[in-house]
């Protein structure tokens, strides 16, 4: 994520955060031992339940001197047609009910906290809510499924690492007058089937099921703070890391954002047409902070437990946005395991990004992880396992990617070979392994191996990170380019200076070549196989459509890119050997050759890897402007990829011995005995 601010890569900031982690000891103990001897309570029916007893009110808020229930017959602008008095329950609950099912009703949360009524708030649990989220919504979930929904299931995943990650944004995928999609920038966009864009390519979902992937990962679909939905007219724009109600589907993706009931129902049936269509949704979670301080809803309904702070008593800011979440605390974290649950068990979602995760600790992440698994085995976790400042959690709790080893069920994303591969993120103008620049090829072998350890590796010469923290392949997910930063296409073109466009989609193609046939879980920005771009807009996280939207003309215009990329994930698909689930597979199975020169990597996946039919493929990857050199074993050998193209079931044969790569290309010959 990133709202203003420049997403640190984990390890530049040790050092500050070691400092951190001596001073936390010495300053919020008090308030530590505060919070701590608060009473949590983990009941499913925190907030709002609806049974033949009539609608029940149950808020957490221990430190509350009184607290009143509001409730409403619209979503704004009303005065309350009733208000409850709550009492103390226990664990540190505040309970009321009124008789009968009040469906169609709205309500708020109010509590006196030292003496003082603060604002009202539709409290941190509520599952339905009216424009722009302001007031919580009773409607019937029973009411909101569709049709077949009882056995919809998303993919069977038996390993994190088959599968193959698409990151999109609603608005960006549909938006476009040329995507020939309906319901532009909505839920719905993701329901329509035969969508064609102006030029015929397939568009939505035939798309994404002509390119291959596994599973949709869309950005923040919880409802966030920063578009207004009472203007959708505008077309306003924005990535949606400003959580403000974390279990309600953002309204403006709905068709009605004042209907309660249509955000829940829309975002039901594109889960439902994404599965049917047999690919997986994976959401991007935010817990890590809100969009408001004092003024959140956690602020409102417990003031302060559930932010860390500085000495000062100020809002600490691992997040770069203002504040960050306790996720030690008990109510905290049960409340971050227990919304995943939901959206997994309510929305069937199969898989789920944390962001900036390693603000949380790692029991929690690991609580989340053993959560999950209990609804549907083939839920996986992933997140960034960085922060975007320095934070009082200790460096030894938080859930960093040199931690991920303490948490078995969970990935990080490499910022090893994304950097390796087109050079650093920070710097615009700076190349990678796939754009001529040497001193980056045994970070790009890191990740190869995918972070684990590997006899032929030397960690010492890591870019980033200096040792192998990866325990299993299966904790990796590689990739090039996301939402965050230049896409690659921008980066292409701010990096290699001389280049022709045809020149920077050959590398956009060794880019991925590496992605794709590493160990571990390849992950794509959307449209990069069509070759999209942002216009040079590193964070783009409010820029209008005309920045971020997909021109899907391009599909046409980048035809043989698409090929390209649609045979690169069948390949992936259908051998196992790229798919290896531990360390002592990738260390015994993957050989690296020695090779002369820099910007040139060689090795072999042999003996029938992970099962793979394949019994050995070799990969050659030239970064260089020149034609190399591969020596390969003589033998019968297919051509899998040469020069620029690829096919997965080959084009061609060659006796191997002493072969051309040609520059900035993949070489990949696979054979069968
Ligand atoms: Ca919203």
């Amino acid at each position: 994520m990133k709202i203003n601010f420049k997403n640190f890569c984990s390890g530049s900031l040790l050092t500050g955060a070691l400092l951190c982690g001596v001073q936390t000891a010495c300053t919020t103990t008090s308030m530590e031992s505060q919070y701590a001897s608060l009473p949590a309570y983990n009941g499913e029916d925190l907030e709002l339940t609806v049974n033949d007893n009539g609608t029940h009110f149950r808020l957490w808020s221990p430190q509350a001197e009184a607290a009143r229930v509001y409730l409403y017959n619209t979503d704004s602008n009303s005065v309350a047609t009733d208000s409850l008095e709550m009492t103390r329950d226990e664990n540190g609950t505040w309970v009321a009910s009124a008789p009968g099912q009040l469906y169609g009703m709205f309500y708020t949360f109010r509590i006196n906290h030292n003496g003082k009524w603060l604002d009202e708030t539709p409290g941190v649990w509520a599952k339905a809510a009216g424009t722009n989220g302001r007031r919580a919504a009773i409607i019937d979930f029973a009411k909101t499924n569709p049709e077949g929904w009882s056995e919809d299931r998303g993919p069977v995943v038996n390993n994190i690492n088959d599968v193959i990650i698409y990151e999109m944004h609603h608005r960006d995928f549909s938006v476009h007058a040329s995507s020939g999609i309906e319901n532009k920038g909505k839920f719905l966009a993701l329901t329509e089937q035969g969508t064609r864009s102006v030029l015929g390519d397939k568009t939505g979902i035939d798309h994404l099921k002509e390119l291959g992937i596994t599973h949709i990962h869309i950005l923040p679909s919880y409802d966030y703070n920063s578009v207004d939905e009472t203007q959708l007219a505008s077309n306003q724009y924005n990535w949606g890391y400003d959580p403000y109600n974390y279990n309600t589907p953002e309204g403006s993706y709905s068709t009605n954002p004042a209907n309660p009931v249509a955000r829940v129902v829309e975002m039901k049936q594109m889960v439902k047409a994404l599965h049917d269509a047999g690919i997986g949704v994976i959401m991007d979670v935010v817990y890590n902070h809100t969009a408001n301080n004092d003024d959140s809803n956690f602020s409102l309904t417990a003031p302060g437990y559930y932010y860390r702070h500085r000495e000062d008593g100020s809002y600490s800011d691992a997040s770069g946005c203002g504040n960050e979440t306790a996720s030690e605390r008990q109510q905290m974290r049960n409340y971050i395991v227990n919304s995943v649950k939901y959206w997994a068990q309510e929305y069937h979602i199969d898989g789920f990004r944390f962001d900036l995760m390693a603000i949380h600790d790692t029991e929690t992440m690991n609580e989340v992880s053993a959560e999950l698994k209990k609804i549907n085995p083939s839920i996986f976790v992933y997140g960034e396992g960085w922060t975007a400042g320095d934070s009082p959690l200790p460096v030894e709790r938080r859930a960093l990617k040199e931690n991920v080893s303490k948490m078995p069920q969970v990935a990080v994303f490499s910022d090893d070979i994304r950097d390796a591969i087109k050079g650093h993120y920070s710097n615009a103008a700076d190349c990678g392994f796939a754009t001529g620049k040497p001193g980056n090829e045994e970070t790009v072998k890191i990740g190869i191996v995918a972070s684990t350890a590997h006899p032929q590796v030397d960690y010492s010469k890591g870019n980033n990170s200096k040792f192998a923290y990866a325990a299993a392949p299966t904790q990796i997910i590689n990739y090039v380019s996301c939402h965050d930063d230049l896409t690659l296409t921008d980066k292409l073109h701010k990096s290699m200076t001389d280049a022709n466009e045809a020149d920077m989609m050959r590398a956009a193609r060794l880019a991925q070549t590496i992605v794709f046939t590493s160990q571990g879980t390849p992950f794509m920005f959307a449209g990069e196989e069509i070759f999209r771009d942002k216009k040079g807009v590193h964070n783009s996280y409010k820029s209008p459509d005309s920045i971020n939207a997909i021109d899907w003309t391009l599909k046409q215009k980048n035809a043989e890119q698409f090929e390209y990329y649609r045979q690169l994930i069948a390949l992936r698909k259908a051998h196992p050997a790229f798919r290896m689930t531990t360390t002592e597979q990738v260390a015994k199975h993957i050989v690296f050759d020695s090779v002369e020169g820099e910007n040139l990597i060689s090795y072999s996946i042999v003996d029938n890897a992970n099962g793979d039919a394949w019994t050995e493929i070799k990969l050659v990857f030239n970064g260089s402007k020149e034609a190399r050199e591969a020596n390969v074993a003589e033998g019968e050998w297919t051509i899998i990829a040469q020069d620029g193209k690829l096919n997965a079931e080959g084009m061609g044969t060659t006796n191997g011995g002493k072969l051309e790569v040609a520059p900035c290309s993949a070489l990949i010959l696979a054979r069968v005995k």
